[in-house]
């Protein structure tokens, strides 16, 4: 069920929505983020992170699934799934630095990781609405997306 739907009309409306939704975020949570190539999954984490006092770059993750942060109080972690074929076929301690206690994880491209990832706690689905506009649907766990690409 979709909680909220958001339109920005620019990159930091999109940061802004990631750090407002940051301040509801706990110790062990879990953000599932969808979205076509250059919807702004990865701006929206950055403005998260910003929020929960990661204060090093954020970027696409390239030569590894996933980069930690060191903030304050937790490490936020950024995954982008995209190149995996399937987690099934993956180690299972494959995500298990990056989950879990001490962490807030976020999540690109998370369909190849339904079952690792089930327990997410926010489904953000974002779309390209024409220049720099997107529409983000935020959702609870269970398909906050009507589009499950
Ligand atoms: P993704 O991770 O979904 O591939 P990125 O966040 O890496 O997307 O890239 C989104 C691109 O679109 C960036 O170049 C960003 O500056 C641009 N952009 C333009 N308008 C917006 C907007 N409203 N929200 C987010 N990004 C936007
Ligand atoms: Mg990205």
């Amino acid at each position: 069920m979709a909680l909220r739907i958001v339109e920005t009309s620019d990159p930091a409306g999109t940061e802004s929505l990631g750090a407002e939704l940051a301040a509801g975020l706990r110790d062990g949570d879990v953000v599932l983020v969808r979205g076509e190539l250059g919807s702004g999954k990865t701006t929206l984490v950055r403005g998260a992170a910003r929020a929960l006092g990661v204060t090093d770059p954020v970027t696409s993750p390239t030569f590894s699934i996933g980069h930690r942060y060191r903030a304050p109080h937790v490490t936020v972690s950024h995954l982008d799934l995209y190149r995996l074929a399937g987690l099934e076929h993956e180690d299972p301690a494959l995500l298990a630095d990056y989950l879990g206690p001490g962490r807030i994880a976020f999540v690109e491209w998370p369909s190849q990781g339904d079952d690792e990832l089930s327990n997410a706690r926010l489904q953000v689905t974002l779309s390209h609405r024409g220049g720099d506009r997107r529409r983000i649907e935020l959702g609870d766990e269970r398909g906050g997306g009507e589009s499950d690409e």
